[in-house]
């Protein structure tokens, strides 16, 4: 929720630090808390700053850093903003994801520029200035009356230092309009039968030698902390008992939030910052959803080809919008990862049992025959497709081989001798010789064609989405397919790009050039996501009455 008014709002900035161990979820422990905070109708907004060098994750392996988040403005991000985006349901920008690539960057530019008139340019103060400047940015807006920001990495790095010493610098000149809440882990060790606290502990303590006392400390656990422990992490380490936040395994983290309003989190974080707290948070649809989630009335199996498969995160925003889409009809949906290079003819029957078929965005050609197999499947099977970015380019390749009969037809990223240049780049982007500056990025229109599935799924004709890619279909071929029956159902108009191809006749094959899944949320899965599970399970109901019968 976004406030606009001419009154000027005070913001305060909460800031959420990790200790002991990276993975314990700061990301959706600072989107429940903003949830809460939105829920009760205060405005908020989550920023993440990622204590690397690199200027942002774009030119990351996912199997590095995950997936790479796109917003509407074209940056490339951290995955955490879609779990900002996913919970809260508003768009975020690059001003909600830094680096300390970009941080450096501009002090060096400016150093360069002469800004600093001849002084020695060091860390503290002209690269922490240029923090806490990134983090006044979003307050400066006066659309938020509450900035989260969430500090990655762990306490202890000497990557985080200057993040911390932000962090102290502001809690000084600030007072009650800072906060710190500290995430941090309580192992439970099996052998001894107990909870140890010691860990956090030690965390705080490298906090406050580094001058920040944490208000808050919110506690990861495998079993429910009691109150002795409660009291005993409180004493070691200056807060109130009511300030040490248990944070229990949930089996989904749509269920954060709740149990966070369970612990009184949000309660804990507007006292502190002297905030009215007489207005309930309203979570109605929130718990819809949940309700939703947790009780299906069917079950569905939906195989994701894709070349990352190992790693759980490289797909997060797919998987996510499963998650939303699968609550949305109703349908437990399983995802089985699928390996691009282990899809043959030989071996086609790994496909078999799948409800759907999701094929997955990708740069390069390791998996490339793999994903234009099971499409090949699909199409001829009459099963669910969904091709997304790289999977849409495949499935143009794979029609254009199989039904157009287009000998080594292929897209030119792959091969750029192939005969028949299904996808290619654009004749404005082959001039240019950086990669890095052909990338379209970020929301573009597209106009829906009447009368196909996809518009029976938006149910209108004008949508915005993310894009992040180099290649496009190749509209020298476009009257071939359209004839054969590959049809462009999504179009930008301005510049005569095919955004959405829909196969006639198929109970439900489309291929997206852009990412639909950026934009899928839990109070708005997205409306393809939705339709493709839907299609998914009417394709299970009928397989499994072909099986009784
Ligand atoms: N590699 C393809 C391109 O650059 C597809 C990119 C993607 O799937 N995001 O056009």
């Amino acid at each position: 929720m976004e406030k606009k008014s001419s009154q000027l709002i005070s913001t305060k900035y909460i800031f959420v630090t990790g200790g002991v161990a990276s993975s314990l979820g700061k990301g959706i422990i600072s989107a429940s808390l903003a949830k809460l905070l939105q829920a009760r109708g205060y405005s908020v907004t989550i920023q993440k700053l990622d204590p690397y060098i690199n200027i942002d994750p774009g030119t990351l392996n996912p199997y590095e850093h995950g997936e790479c988040f796109v917003t509407n403005d074209g940056a490339e991000t951290d995955l955490d903003l879609g779990h900002y985006e996913r919970f809260l349901n508003i768009p975020t920008s690059q001003a909600n994801n830094v680096t300390t690539g970009r941080i450096y960057q501009t002090v060096i530019d400016r150093e360069r520029r002469g800004d600093f008139l001849g002084a020695t340019v060091q860390v503290i103060p002209h690269i922490t200035d240029e923090i806490k400047r990134r983090i006044k940015l979003l307050g400066q807006t006066n659309k938020y009356e509450f900035v989260i920001t969430e500090i990655g990495g762990t306490v202890g790095d000497i990557e985080s230092l200057p993040y911390i010493e932000a962090v102290r610098q502001m809690r000084w000149e600030m007072g009650t309009d800072c906060l710190v809440v500290h995430l941090t882990l309580v192992p439970y060790l099996a052998a001894a039968g107990e909870l140890k606290t010691k860990p956090t502990q030690h965390s705080v303590k490298t906090l406050l030698e580094q001058g920040v006392q944490p208000d808050i400390i919110v506690c990861r656990t495998e079993k429910h902390l009691s109150e002795g422990m409660r009291n005993k992490i409180a004493l070691f380490c200056n807060v109130n008992p009511t300030a040490v936040i248990e944070s229990i395994d949930a089996d989904s983290i749509y269920e954060v939030p709740l149990l966070m309003l369970d612990e009184k989190l949000d309660v804990e974080v507007l006292e502190k910052v002297k905030m009215p707290k007489d207005r309930l948070p309203d979570l109605q649809r929130w718990e819809e959803f949940l309700e939703r989630l947790k009780n299906p009335t069917g079950e569905i199996t939906i195989g994701l080809i894709g070349k990352y498969v190992e790693l759980k995160d490289a797909y997060k925003s797919i998987n996510e919008a499963i998650v939303h889409a699968g609550a949305a009809n109703r349908c437990k949906v399983k995802v089985r990862s699928i390996h691009s290079e282990s899809v043959t003819d030989e071996n086609i029957d790994i496909l078999h049992g799948l409800d759907g078929l999701l094929v997955a965005p990708g740069f390069g050609h390791r998996g490339i025959e793999g994903k234009i197999t099971a499409i090949k499947y699909a199409r001829e099977n009459n099963v669910p497709f969904l091709g997304i970015c790289l999977g849409m380019q495949c499935a143009v390749i794979e029609f254009g081989r199989n039904v157009l009969h287009l000998k080594g037809a292929h897209s030119t990223e792959m091969n750029p001798d192939t005969p028949h240049p299904v996808i290619d780049l654009m004749e404005d982007q082959k001039e240019v010789s950086n990669k890095g500056g052909t990338m379209r990025l970020g929301s573009y229109p597209c106009k829906v064609q009447k009368g196909t599935k996809v518009f029976d799924a938006y149910q209108l004709e004008n949508v915005e989405e993310r894009h992040r890619h180099r290649f496009e279909f190749n509209n020298k071929y476009l009257a071939k397919y359209t004839d054969a029956g590959l049809l462009p159902v999504g179009m930008n108009i301005k510049n005569n790009l095919v955004e959405i191809v829909e196969l006639k006749g198929h109970p439900w094959f489309v291929g997206i050039q852009f990412h639909p899944e950026y934009k899928s949320t839990v109070a708005e899965p997205h409306p393809l996501f939705v339709d493709f599970i839907k299609a998914a399970r009417v394709y299970s109901e009928a397989m499994l009455s072909v099986i009784e019968s």
